[in-house]
């Protein structure tokens, strides 16, 4: 049972204040919707969570199954059991996909998993993914194209069994067929491993597809608004405006 807690958190980005007092608690099997205008802050709590270095917190906590999360390296986060999948995953030219995904299974093993069972794996991921068969001979995202990156990023996923897995607009140019084939995947890995979602997107389609159990609305820094998967609808249908008006931010 994993239980991922963030408390009045405070993160800058180049000296602004981006992130200014959000509290949010994800634990095992929850799926969270976080909604929000676009530059509130979505995925700079994301990367915060994560670690990336250009995400400096200023005040609040943030826990895994009460450890301090922000003493630990980005590795560490990782070998802990967080997971982010990223808008625009980076291009690692040199290192194929494979070998990235070996080594980062392996970090988090006390032993390695075996090639054998590591190919066994990886061609299952990618066949669920219905991705072709040369990808994990590939350069890290060299070449991928914008699906095939976001496939890829649930490859990653659904291979290093992370506790809690965020996801930042993982839907995004995605076509029908593979928003459909990416949920299922998703979908499927969330049951088998009790896993807690922290999903980003613009998108009701793609809720429709995960089932939130949890919904947020993000605004100006802070959580405004949460609530079930109603929330996701009357987003969807109404925009955020009457959020500003009711509780008197601006975005
Ligand atoms: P969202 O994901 O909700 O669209 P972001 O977290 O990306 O919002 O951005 C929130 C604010 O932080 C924006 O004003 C954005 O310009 C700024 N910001 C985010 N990341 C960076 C960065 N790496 N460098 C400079 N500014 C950033
Ligand atoms: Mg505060
Ligand atoms: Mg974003």
């Amino acid at each position: 049972m994993a239980d991922l807690v963030i408390k009045d958190l405070h993160v800058s980005v180049e000296n602004k204040e981006i992130l200014k007092g959000l509290s949010l608690t994800v634990k095992s099997g929850e799926r969270h919707a976080l909604m929000g205008p676009n530059g509130n802050g979505k995925s700079t709590l994301l990367a915060a969570i994560m670690g990336n270095p250009k995400y400096t917190v200023t005040s609040g906590s943030i826990t895994l199954d009460g450890k301090d999360v922000l003493q630990m390296s980005v590795d560490e986060r990782s070998k802990a059991g967080l997971f982010l999948g990223m808008q625009y995953p980076s291009v690692v030219s040199g290192v194929t996909n494979s070998d990235f995904l070996r080594s980062a299974m392996n970090a988090r093993l006390e032993k390695p998993i075996s090639l054998f069972k590591f190919i066994k794996e990886m061609d299952k991921a990618i066949e669920q993914l219905e991705m072709k068969k040369d990808l994990a001979h590939r350069f890290l995202n060299d070449g991928f194209s914008g699906g095939e990156k976001k496939r890829n990023e649930i490859v990653q996923m659904m291979m290093l069994k992370p506790s809690i897995a965020m996801l930042d607009e993982i839907d995004s140019g995605l076509d029908v067929d593979a928003l459909r084939i990416v949920s299922d995947a998703i979908n499927q890995c969330q049951k088998q491993t009790d896993l807690g979602l922290l999903i980003v997107s613009h998108y009701a389609r793609f809720y429709e597809y995960l089932q939130p159990t949890h919904a947020h609305v993000l605004m100006d820094g802070q959580i405004v608004v949460s609530g079930d998967a109603s929330l996701v609808e009357k987003v969807d249908q109404e925009g955020y405006e009457w959020i500003e008006k009711e509780y008197h931010v601006t975005a």
